[in-house]
């Protein structure tokens, strides 16, 4: 089934088929506040009143245009200001085909520079995601030329890959920032660790790691998980290895496990959502139903709403 949906996520025709379907945008709505950027800085003042921080994404990805490219630069440019005015706890986080990865390394390079260097003047942060398997190399690429000069952009590794503890120990000089995830892309076994179990186990693997490598600051490693379990057991870890609170964040969706988000962040654990927002939405939508395939069910429940 998870297979299924992530090849359907790469279906134009698929796409150009639900795209508009009323039943399936209340089913997206679940997992963001709106396609607009207001309705993610709304929500991200809302999480304020309850000790949540935000981090901000536009969807999109693998854009073939440079001046789409550019435009995509110039909007999170806008949204760096908007966080600045509203004195938000927010940072933003961003896909490197939707910069023009695709296009040229150089052309994404020019137009991450830009933003991390206006992300620093405005006092905030810029996350880079990991896609798939074939853009590691050239993101982490991009990662080794921009955090020396710029201890304020950080990387997402994907526990998932055969190849992620190696990069771990190459980026280890550059004491860099991680958001640790399991991996959200149909990847063949020669490439990625197949069984679920082996994947929780090497994330863990990677956590105890991170737990013991603090990055520079301003901003610690993040966990991006809503495996409960998999968070507890990386909590009591870093509590029995000394390891303060302060020193990593717990990373979840928007409208995933919101219950928990709420309590972990009681519970004195620093609590970052990551809200998408925008209207390419679908191959993202679908990933979020790979990885639970019992979301399919709020789709059809939408669809007799
Ligand atoms: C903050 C953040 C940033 C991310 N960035 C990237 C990235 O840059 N690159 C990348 O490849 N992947 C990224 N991901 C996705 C990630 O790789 C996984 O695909 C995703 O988090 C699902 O795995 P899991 O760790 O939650 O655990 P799983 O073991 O898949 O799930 C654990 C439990 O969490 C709940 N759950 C998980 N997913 C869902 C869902 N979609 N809907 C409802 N419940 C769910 C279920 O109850 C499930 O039993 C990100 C995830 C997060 C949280």
């Amino acid at each position: 089934m998870r297979t299924a949906l992530l090849r359907a996520s790469q279906s134009r025709w698929l796409r150009d088929q639900v795209r508009d379907r009323r039943f399936v945008r209340r089913a997206v709505s679940r997992f963001m506040p709106g396609e607009d950027v207001e309705s993610a800085l709304q929500a991200a003042q809302r999480f304020v009143q309850q000790n949540l921080t935000a981090v901000l994404t536009q969807l999109g990805e693998n854009v073939a245009d440079a001046n789409e490219a550019r435009a995509v630069g110039g909007h999170y440019t806008e949204v760096l200001n908007r966080i600045q005015a509203l004195k938000l706890p927010a940072h933003v986080s961003v896909k490197p085909t939707q910069l023009g990865l695709d296009l040229s390394p150089d052309l994404c390079l020019e137009q991450l520079t830009a933003l991390v260097a206006h992300a620093a003047k405005v006092g905030t942060f810029v996350s880079i995601d990991m896609e798939g398997s074939a853009y590691v190399d050239r993101t982490l690429d991009l990662y080794r030329k921009l955090r020396p000069e710029h201890p304020n952009v950080g990387i997402c590794l994907q526990a998932y890959l055969h190849r992620t503890p190696d990069d771990l120990d190459r980026l280890g000089s550059l004491q860099p920032t991680i958001r640790l995830v399991k991996g959200a892309y149909n990847e063949p076994a020669s490439i990625a660790l197949p069984k679920k179990r082996d994947v929780d186990l090497r994330y863990f693997e990677l956590a105890q790691r991170l737990l013991a490598a603090t990055p520079r600051p301003p901003q610690p490693h993040g966990f991006g998980t809503h495996d409960v379990g998999l968070i507890e057991h990386i909590c009591h870890h870093a509590r029995s290895s000394g390891v303060p609170n302060s020193a990593f964040e717990l990373q979840l969706l928007f409208g995933i496990r919101a219950a928990d988000q709420v309590r972990l962040a009681r519970a004195g654990y620093a609590m970052r959502v990551l809200i998408s927002y925008g209207s390419y939405w679908f191959p993202w939508y679908m990933r979020r139903l790979a990885e639970r395939p019992a979301n399919i069910w709020f789709v059809v429940k939408s669809m007799f709403a």
